[in-house]
């Protein structure tokens, strides 16, 4: 079994960063790419927030140039994914698809969150075929046509604001009689024409011959005024909120009630020495290609110095 110094899970902005600091540090780090090579950032297409980029830059770009950044300081950048860790004792025993055991002596956990679902079995019928949980990635299959986006929250209010500059009308899917979002996301959505909230309403169903054609809405589910109603739509959007991918940490390390990885402080340290998190898989707030990044940037120091600290470097 080989040991290496540090493991890297996850290819989004937290990962790779992480891999370009270790490597440079000399760590040889080893990263895993996972399902999703480059991330959440690849199911979009141009990004316009991430600083140096004056004119945007096409996001699987950005990830393919991160992904040869870590390669030219020494990552070690493989496909698979990682599916067994045990972290009970150091160098920490990770498990990847393929069955190989390494051992590492850090482990930097980048393996980002996942769009939430309602567990509808349309969502799974129509995948890819009207239904879709990025609007950035989407909208564009959506001008001058009809969807609804489910959520209140601020990412179902900048989604609905993005669609009802493509679509002819936005329809809001909301179960509570009020918006969760910040004050002025939801007076945004309030005062844009074309999108209409739909409150207290919950989705039954989706229907249509070869894509979503619409959906079936359930209005004061289990009141008395209990009231079902069909609406047309062409896309059907999510905007639920998010899951961290720490299914295979379960039961080993400090998370949050709703999965994510605790880290302490103002750092990227786990409650397990060595072990140190990044990115969205650690952050329920922010979730930026450009804060994971930095996130990832910490982390990588942080394994840097564990190991000098413990004579391992
Ligand atoms: P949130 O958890 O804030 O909101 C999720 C929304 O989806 C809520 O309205 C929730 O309803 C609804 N929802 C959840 N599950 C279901 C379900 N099964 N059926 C129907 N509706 C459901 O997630 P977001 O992704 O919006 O935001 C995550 C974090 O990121 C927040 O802290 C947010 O402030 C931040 N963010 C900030 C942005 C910005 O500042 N520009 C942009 C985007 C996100 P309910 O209210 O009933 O629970």
């Amino acid at each position: 079994m080989t040991t290496v110094k540090t493991l890297i899970i996850g290819s989004g902005p937290a990962g790779y960063t992480a891999a370009i600091y270790a490597g440079r540090s000399g760590l040889a780090p080893v990263l895993y790419c996972g399902l999703q090579p480059g991330g959440q950032l690849t199911t979009t297409t141009v990004i316009e927030n991430f600083p140096g980029f004056p004119q945007g830059i096409d996001a699987n770009q950005l990830m393919t140039d991160m992904c040869e950044q870590a390669k030219r300081f020494g990552a070690d950048v493989r496909d698979g994914s990682i599916e067994k860790a045990d972290f009970s004792s150091r160098p920490f025993l990770l498990t990847d698809d393929r069955g190989n055991t390494i051992a590492a002596e850090t482990v930097i956990i980048a393996t980002g969150a996942s769009a939430k679902y309602l567990g509808l079995e349309d969502e799974k019928k129509y995948a890819g075929m009207g239904v879709s949980a990025c609007a950035t990635c989407d909208g564009f299959f959506y001008r001058k046509k009809t969807v609804a986006v489910v959520g209140g929250g601020d990412t179902a209010c900048e989604e609905a604001l993005y669609l009802s500059s493509l679509a002819k009308k936005v329809y809001m899917i909301v179960r509570k009689p009020y918006l969760r979002a910040a004050e002025i996301m939801r007076k945004r959505v309030e005062e844009t024409a074309n999108i209409e909230i739909l409150y207290n309403t919950n989705t039954l169903g989706l229907f249509g011959e070869n894509g979503v054609e619409g959906a079936h809405l359930v209005r004061y589910k289990g009141e008395p005024n209990e009231e079902t109603y069909d609406i047309r739509i062409d896309g059907f959007f999510l905007a639920i909120g998010h899951k961290p991918n720490t299914g295979i940490f379960a039961g080993q390390i400090d998370m949050d009630e709703q999965g994510f990885i605790r880290t302490q402080g103002n750092t990227a340290s786990t409650n397990i020495e060595g072990v140190f998190a990044a990115g969205d898989v650690a952050d329920p707030v922010y979730r930026q290609g450009v804060v994971a990044a930095g996130f990832g940037a910490k982390a990588a120091i942080e394994a840097d110095r564990f190991l000098q600290e413990k004579g391992l470097k």
